[in-house]
């Protein structure tokens, strides 16, 4: 609440209640945003840690307010979660990342664009049509995009999240189990779940120099990744030596501010571009 409090008058908080003032000004504010241009596709790159090639990036979404700057992502996605609006904000995520994959083709470069989706996504029968809808015009095959979701969405309502899941690796997307280890896993789920990915919190992977307990939980999280025949990727790896454990740990991909903090989509070819030169 004192972070929310820091923000100004109007408050951006998760734990406002749907039907209040402020939340009915926020929706409204959220929705000029869209119509006014103000969201901002931000990229951070995943590269393969042994070949130090970047094989993908993350779409991270922005919101450039006229007069607060800079919004981060936490200061609003809860409440377009809890107003149902994140529908919206993750069909512009998803679009902007596809084109983002194609005009990356065209620049020569093959490349994997993740996107996070959240539970209501998830509880959204519709959702795999909606995508379909979204994607043909582009011209990007399903295989350039990788659908994020984090195991508390799954479990949210795993048996609806299982059958959505189902129809969207159906249709040849990617799927990845994001802040992996911080929320409550079933490993059973994880074995039915049509799954390419695991993404290690950055939580972890921040401690393991200094914590032997972290070092460990990253280590068994690689290897059962690997056992179940899926890519592991670290988020959050700041440093050189970092990199180094977690290549020897034999983790695939990593993702973090040692490589590069996300940046605007605009940026992010001629960057790719400049870290493989
Ligand atoms: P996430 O999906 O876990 O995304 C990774 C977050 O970790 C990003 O924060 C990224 O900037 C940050 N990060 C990456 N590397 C490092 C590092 O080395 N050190 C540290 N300390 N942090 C690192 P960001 O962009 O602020 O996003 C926060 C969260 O907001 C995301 O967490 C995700 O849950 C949500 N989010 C962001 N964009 C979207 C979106 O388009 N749709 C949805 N549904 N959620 C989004
Ligand atoms: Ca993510
Ligand atoms: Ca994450
Ligand atoms: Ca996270």
């Amino acid at each position: 609440a004192a972070k929310a409090r820091q923000c100004g008058s109007l408050i951006y908080h998760a734990q406002l209640d749907a039907g209040s003032q402020e939340s009915l000004s926020m929706l409204s504010e959220l929705r000029r945003a869209v119509e006014e241009n103000e969201l901002r596709l931000f990229l951070q790159p995943k590269v393969d840690l042994v070949r130090r090639q970047v094989v993908g990036a993350e779409a991270l979404v922005r919101w450039q307010h006229p007069t607060r700057g800079l919004v981060p992502p936490m200061q609003f996605i809860p409440f377009a979660e809890q107003t149902g609006f994140i529908r919206q904000l993750s069909a512009w995520v998803l679009a902007g990342a596809a084109r983002f994959a194609h005009d990356a083709a065209a620049a020569g470069l093959n490349l994997r664009l993740s996107v996070n989706l959240s539970t209501r996504d998830l509880m959204d029968q519709d959702l795999p049509g909606k995508i379909e809808a979204l994607m043909a015009p582009l011209q990007v095959p399903a295989q350039s995009i990788c659908l994020e979701i984090t195991e508390s969405a799954i479990m949210d309502d795993p048996e609806r999240a299982l059958s959505t899941l189902e129809h969207l690796h159906a249709m040849g997307f990617k799927l990845s189990i994001d802040d992996f280890g911080t929320g409550y896993s079933s490993l059973a789920y994880l074995k039915r779940l049509p799954v390419d990915e695991l993404k290690i919190d950055k939580s972890f992977v921040m401690a393991m120099e200094r914590d032997l307990d972290d070092a460990r939980i990253v280590r068994s999280t690689i290897e059962l990744a690997h056992n179940l025949g899926l890519t592991v990727v670290a988020e959050g790896l700041e440093t050189i030596k970092a990199w180094a454990l977690l290549a020897n740990l034999g983790c695939d991909e990593g993702q973090g501010y040692y490589i590069c903090k996300p940046m605007p989509a605009e940026q992010f070819i001629a960057w790719v571009q400049d870290w493989q030169a």
